[in-house]
């Protein structure tokens, strides 16, 4: 687009050049999934001082509690509806909730968050000249009559559907960004980030990965637990049948594609981004396409191969395909995703076994 080969406009001098030589981070929504993996790598880095604004709506202490009471860690308490004075060099705009079950929970309090949070992130971001990235979605391509999806695709958005607030809030949180560049000179960068997973996600967090490596292993504990009482071979079978669990929810049709990134991949790619020259949009995501009946097989093969796939109700507006193309992140960013998904889903089991506290059978 004309507006992404515009050079940047000239930078106000950064805070931290005035009062010391750290860089100072701000994370939104910070205490998440990808934020608390961004902030991990971001302290990583010793000049790094890293703060977070989270207001707990799906996000937990639990996730930074590494970092708390660290010299160069702040947690902060704070609703990003509401304006936010301090002083920061680098803003990573994450806040608001990413799963549907959560987003349509208070559907006004989403796009408020997306229109008015991002508002106010721009609104310190030029009061202290700093560097802002956003995580917008591949969600702005709505069910994309485009396959695969690249960043001139405009998308194919209902606006008054139940996924509306998600998508539409994030199409102006955009829109918003590069009327801030455009209008005020701010530097920003815009990520649309395509279906991610990894440790860290809430149990309950209703997205497809964590539904299905949640339904895997809890189908264990019934199976393991009802075999021990019943212990006779002869109930073996009787005891798959009755006591596996709970099965995989494959929402109908299971023919509808999605594309999934290990988390460590996708916080690599949004500090690329960040770090490099150009305002984006750019896509961050995996190509590795899968349908949701190949996820469910894949996740029943590799976590628990007793589990049964059911086929249950599906939502509104459920895009049917979704895959990014990679080229601009790859070219402008040297990035590409490196964790397939055969790697990434143990790597994911071993974090949920520990909190639900189910052991690894052998
Ligand atoms: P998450 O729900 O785990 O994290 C979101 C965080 O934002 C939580 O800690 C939550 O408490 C906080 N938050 C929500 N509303 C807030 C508010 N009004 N004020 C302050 N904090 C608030 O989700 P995630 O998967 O880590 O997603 C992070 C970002 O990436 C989101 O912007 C999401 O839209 C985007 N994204 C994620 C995915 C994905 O697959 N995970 C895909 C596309 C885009
Ligand atoms: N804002 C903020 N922190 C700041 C500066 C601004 O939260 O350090 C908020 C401010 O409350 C406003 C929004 O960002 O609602 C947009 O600010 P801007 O200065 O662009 O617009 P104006 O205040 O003129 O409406
Ligand atoms: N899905 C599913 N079973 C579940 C949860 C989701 O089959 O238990 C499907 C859902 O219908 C969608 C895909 O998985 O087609 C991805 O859904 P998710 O909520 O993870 O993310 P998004 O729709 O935002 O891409």
């Amino acid at each position: 687009s004309p507006a992404a080969r515009t050079p940047p406009p000239p930078s106000p001098l950064r805070f931290s050049k005035f009062f010391q030589s750290n860089m100072r981070i701000l994370i939104t929504g910070g205490a998440g999934f990808i934020g608390s993996h961004l902030v991990d790598k971001l302290m990583e880095n010793e000049k790094n001082e890293v703060i977070v604004a989270d207001n707990y709506f799906t996000g937990s202490k639990d996730n930074l509690k590494k970092w708390i009471g660290h010299p160069r860690f702040e947690l902060v308490r704070h609703d990003v509806t509401e304006p936010l004075l301090i002083e920061v060099d680098q803003i990573y705009h994450l806040a608001c909730p990413a799963s549907p079950i959560f987003y349509k929970y208070n559907p006004v309090k989403t796009t408020k968050t997306n229109v008015i949070g991002t508002l106010n992130m721009l609104g310190l971001a030029k009061r202290v000249g700093a560097r802002i990235l956003l995580t917008s979605t591949s969600e702005v391509y709505g069910d994309p009559l485009v396959h695969p999806q690249d960043e001139s695709y405009w998308g194919n958005v209902n606006p008054i559907g139940v996924r509306s607030c998600y998508d539409e809030g994030k199409r102006v949180a955009e829109t918003l960004m590069f009327d801030y560049h455009r209008q005020h000179g701010i530097e920003i960068r815009i990520a649309r980030i395509f279906n991610t997973y990894g440790p860290r996600m809430n149990i309950d967090d209703g997205r497809v990965v964590s539904n299905f490596i949640a339904q895997a292993i809890r189908g264990l504990v019934y199976f393991y637990s009802t075999y021990a009482i019943l212990s006779s071979i002869e109930l073996f079978s009787y005891a798959i049948h009755l006591c596996s669990g709970e099965s995989l929810t494959v929402q109908a049709p299971g023919t509808q594609t999605r594309s999934f990134c290990y988390v460590s991949d996708m916080v690599y790619g949004l500090i690329r981004l960040m770090e490099g020259d150009n305002t984006g949009p750019i896509n961050i995501g995996n190509p590795g396409e899968f349908t949701m009946l190949e996820l469910a097989e894949t996740v029943k093969e590799l976590i628990n191969p007793e589990v049964e796939i059911a086929m249950v109700e599906n939502t509104p507006d459920d895009p049917r395909q979704r895959k990014p193309v990679i080229t601009k992140a790859n070219e402008l960013l040297g990035w590409e995703p490196k964790v397939k998904l055969r790697d990434g889903l143990p790597l994911m089991e071993e974090d949920f076994r520990l909190r639900l506290g189910v052991a690894r059978k052998k």
